[in-house]
């Protein structure tokens, strides 16, 4: 008798195997940093989301453990129950009038934020227009919305209003991202919000890698006014250092969220320590101008290096700099040549990106000095991409 189970999953694993998208972890040791230790060798570290360099600031790092002494390093329930704190309403409240926002929800994931808003507020009837490159933790949402799901061309606003002409039943929700999480370029937002809202329709935007990253005090993507998006997701875990995540809404939006969004009222509050831990980083990242400095100076001697060496550059000007190889294979062998130059990259690769995708995602941080920058473009000039 053939056990089913195990057939599909060792099938789904050769399939892996064989199309170079297995994907396998490595246990580092010393944490997140500009540099990383994997057994008894350093490399430099390119692939981190911690765009200022707060994982490590000590601001933060003694708000957390201050946090944990006074109130605790678990919530202890849902924040329905006892899981919400004067801690949490505090950097709810400073969340809303940072990003002008009239309600701040908390979450303890940009995913479930996503999940919850996106389930708890579109039905049958409705139509989902999604960016086609938006992350995995939206189009898996609006996956699994009984809406119809449609998705339009990267960054084309035309393709939108399109969409948005053809499928005119019921409420429509746009959803994109600030900054995207595998190009770095940014979504054109007065154009969709304008779009978007002569059509009837909302925009949620998340900009998991534009906040504290753009604008003014790191406000992020969505500030400018005639860009606005109805519902705005933020995270923590990237620019701001830490974990967890915001949805910015309307006050009967939040009402709404707080009786419907499941993530909320099944799951445990994020810990009182990591909010005090958040409170802190934000006060950094509002004062960040400095580091956000370091940060432009970084990308910009990347782009000039790398343009001068003949690379392929995409429109990114974020901190997000890809190299797109397209191969599987070759992107997996050149990850493994920087790797013996001393400089970790991941080679991203389908489904993560679109088939024939693959690229090298190169992150750049306010914590890299100028020589890393170098080093980083000598490796690549060495491993002849
Ligand atoms: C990282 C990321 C998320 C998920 O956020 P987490 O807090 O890490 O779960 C959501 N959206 C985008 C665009 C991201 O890059």
């Amino acid at each position: 008798m053939t056990d089913g189970w195990m057939a599909r999953i060792d099938g789904a694993l050769a399939q892996r195997r064989r199309e170079q998208t297995y994907r396998e972890r490595r246990a580092l040791s010393g944490g997140n940093d500009r540099l990383i230790r994997d057994g008894n060798r350093q490399y430099l570290n390119f692939s981190s989301n911690d765009y200022l360099g707060l994982a490590r600031h000590p601001a933060v790092i003694a708000a957390w453990q201050q946090g944990a002494i006074t109130a605790g390093v678990g919530a202890g329930g849902s924040g329905h129950v006892t899981g919400y704190s004067l801690l949490h309403q505090r950097l709810e409240q400073r969340l809303a009038d940072w990003l002008c926002f009239p309600r701040a929800l908390l979450f303890t994931s940009g995913f479930a934020a996503n999940q919850a808003v996106v389930g708890a507020l579109t039905a049958s009837g409705d139509h989902i227009l999604v960016d086609r490159l938006s992350h995995a933790s939206l189009l898996e949402a609006a996956m699994h919305s009984p809406a119809t799901l449609r998705r339009f061309a990267h960054n084309d606003a035309d393709a939108l209003k399109h969409l948005l002409r053809r499928d005119c039943a019921g409420n429509r929700l746009v959803i994109t991202e600030g900054v995207f999480s595998m190009d770095g370029d940014r979504a054109p937002l007065p154009a969709l919000a304008e779009i978007t809202r002569a059509a009837g329709g909302w925009l949620m935007v998340d900009d998991a890698h534009g906040i504290g990253v753009v604008g003014e005090e790191g406000r992020g993507c969505a500030w400018a006014p005639a860009g606005r998006p109805d519902l705005l997701v933020v995270t923590f875990g990237k620019a701001v250092g830490v974990s967890g995540a915001a949805v910015l809404c309307a006050a009967p939006v939040a009402e709404y969220l707080l009786q419907f969004a499941r993530h909320l009222i099944y799951s445990t509050a994020p810990p009182p320590a990591q909010i005090a831990a958040i409170d802190a980083a934000l006060t950094v990242v509002r004062r960040g101008d400095a580091l956000r400095q370091r940060l432009w100076d970084n990308i910009a001697r990347f782009r000039r290096g790398a343009a001068a060496l003949g690379f392929a550059l995409t429109p990114s000007d974020t901190a997000i700099q890809p190299l797109v190889i397209g191969d599987n294979l070759r992107t997996l062998q050149l990850a493994q040549r920087l790797r013996e130059r001393g400089v970790w990259l991941t080679a991203i690769r389908p489904p993560t990106v679109p088939p024939g995708g693959a690229r090298l995602r190169i992150t750049l941080t306010a914590a890299h000095l100028a020589d890393d920058i170098d080093t980083l473009l000598e490796a690549l000039a060495d491993a002849q991409l």
